[in-house]
């Protein structure tokens, strides 16, 4: 990872470069700011460039065997905390070592990605992931080796919100007295459940979330997005790389998305009533979380598509097959009833959370977009 890698930011980057130029690094840093706005991104870039033998222009070089060891997360002087949770079957307080292997596969994927990506990693989905005091003992450990390559250190601890208090104790006593030549990262979504001491004895540096722009771009450049749906998919991520690669990464789950769209409304349109039980039968058979989605991005379309008649496109945000079909569509969605199907799929997203069953949920509402739509 090198600072020339990371989306925008060029603030904090830019902040950042001037300390490593000047060897005027702070023992411990707080980066703050949004999920999936950068600041892993940013710490480990970071880390490449203190432990770069042969930093160029303010950056990592990218080829050095230090840099080759740290872009693989596997650098000896590179190291992470990060919450976990407890393996199944197992009594003693887990580390972050026991999972460093997914969490370098997760770096080499991405390091935009949020708390729900890890748990998924970590194979879970319902724990708590939490920093134990165990975790603060090994830091300690860790960092009272002498560098190996006799340079910098960097502990880059992710989300130390999640820190039981004695856990964020003896990391208090850790920034109070820095071992030498080491730089700690805390990488924080919320500070103010930090522990005060432990943020006074910090530099907050604040992200902010990535400009649209900068995002429809990189969106273009990374994952070859046509400009429209880059534009429209950098729009939905409310500046969040981590939430754009969600939405990209469903293309599959897009196409689906549009698909069902479409034929509910075609459905409805027609008054099909049969085709629309079994439409919801379909609907039903997916996960819950799938539903919620469906339904998110349903309100979505409609909003677009009233938007569309307007004839306002800078401010349309839609991807081509969502536009083409909107040529047809959007005047079926007018001002006496938009609010009114927004609030039924408002609704039905609110009932599948509750675990309503979800067949009547997609057949009820089917059955009020039919007297919605043909207003
Ligand atoms: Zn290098």
């Amino acid at each position: 990872m090198q600072f020339s890698q990371v989306i925008g930011q060029s603030e904090a980057i830019g902040r950042l470069r001037q300390q490593a130029d000047g060897g005027r690094m702070p023992h411990a840093l707080l980066f703050c700011g949004p999920e999936g706005c950068g600041k892993l991104a940013t710490a480990w870039a970071l880390a490449c460039r203190l432990l770069c033998q042969h930093p160029e222009a303010g950056d990592a070089c990218g080829h050095c065997p230090a840099c080759k060891m740290s872009r693989a997360a596997v650098h000896p002087d590179l190291h992470f905390a990060f919450p976990v949770v407890k393996p199944k079957g197992s009594k003693g307080a887990p580390v972050s070592d026991l999972y460093l292997d997914a969490w370098r596969q997760q770096l080499r994927t991405t390091p935009y990605f949020d708390r729900a990506t890890w748990l998924e990693r970590m194979g879970t989905e319902n724990q708590q992931a939490q920093i134990y005091v165990e975790e603060s003992n090994l830091i300690l450990r860790k960092l009272s080796l002498k560098a190996s390559q006799g340079g910098y250190k960097v502990m880059i601890v992710w989300q130390p919100e999640l820190m039981n208090a004695a856990a964020a104790n003896k990391l208090l006593k850790l920034l109070e007295e820095p071992p030498e030549g080491t730089v700690f990262v805390l990488i924080s979504e919320r500070p103010e459940a930090l522990l005060g001491t432990i943020v006074s004895r910090t530099q907050r540096i604040d992200f902010m979330p990535i400009g649209e722009d900068e995002l429809a771009a990189a969106l273009e450049r990374r994952n070859a997005l046509d400009p429209a749906t880059a534009r429209a998919v950098s729009h939905m991520a409310g500046g969040s790389y981590a939430r754009a690669l969600t939405l990209v990464s469903t293309d599959e789950e897009a196409d689906l998305f549009f698909d069902t769209f479409v034929s509910l409304m075609r459905l409805c349109y027609a008054r099909k009533i049969k085709d629309l039980q079994l439409w919801s039968e379909q609907v039903a058979a997916w996960g819950r979380e799938r539903q919620k989605h469906f339904l998110a991005y349903c309100q979505r379309l409609v909003r677009e598509n009233f938007v569309y008649n307007f004839r306002q496109p800078a401010m349309n945000y839609m991807g081509k097959r969502e536009a083409d079909f909107a040529v047809r569509f959007a005047r079926f969605i007018n001002e006496r009833n938009v609010m009114g199907i927004t609030a039924e799929l408002a609704d039905a997203e609110r009932d599948v959370e509750q675990n309503v069953n979800p067949r009547m949920v997609f057949f009820d509402m089917a059955l009020r977009l039919i007297v919605l739509l043909i207003q």
